[in-house]
């Protein structure tokens, strides 16, 4: 697979559901604080080509190999799933309660 070039460049953002500032950035587009999304990539994390920009609804944590952790996220506008890398200032207490929800959508 050829290497991406994409700038990893930080930006300050409002959380669209919890109102929040958060730096993102690079890979990291989704709040610390309550770990919404916002529909920005198209086809890979980080790529900026989505001009949908709906609210994305974390509905899923999945444990891959070696433990690495990535949140099933979930757009309000157009359905699309995308999967996102935890980051370490993410909020352990909601990736937790998230973990346990079973709902495609995150329903209880
Ligand atoms: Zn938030
Ligand atoms: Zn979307």
């Amino acid at each position: 697979m050829p290497k991406h070039f994409i700038k990893l460049k930080s930006e300050k953002t409002i959380c669209g559901n919890c109102k929040e500032e958060f730096t993102g950035g690079g890979y990291v587009n989704h709040c610390p604080h309550c770990l919404w999304s916002k529909h920005v990539d198209e086809d890979i994390p980080g790529d900026r080509k989505s001009t949908c920009l709906g609210l994305m609804k974390p509905i899923k944590v999945i444990t891959g190999k070696r433990e690495k952790i990535s949140i099933k996220h979930y757009c309000q506008k157009c359905g699309k799933e995308m999967l996102n890398k935890i980051s370490p200032n993410d909020n352990m207490e909601e990736i937790i309660k998230l973990s346990t929800k079973h709902d495609k959508h995150g329903n209880i």
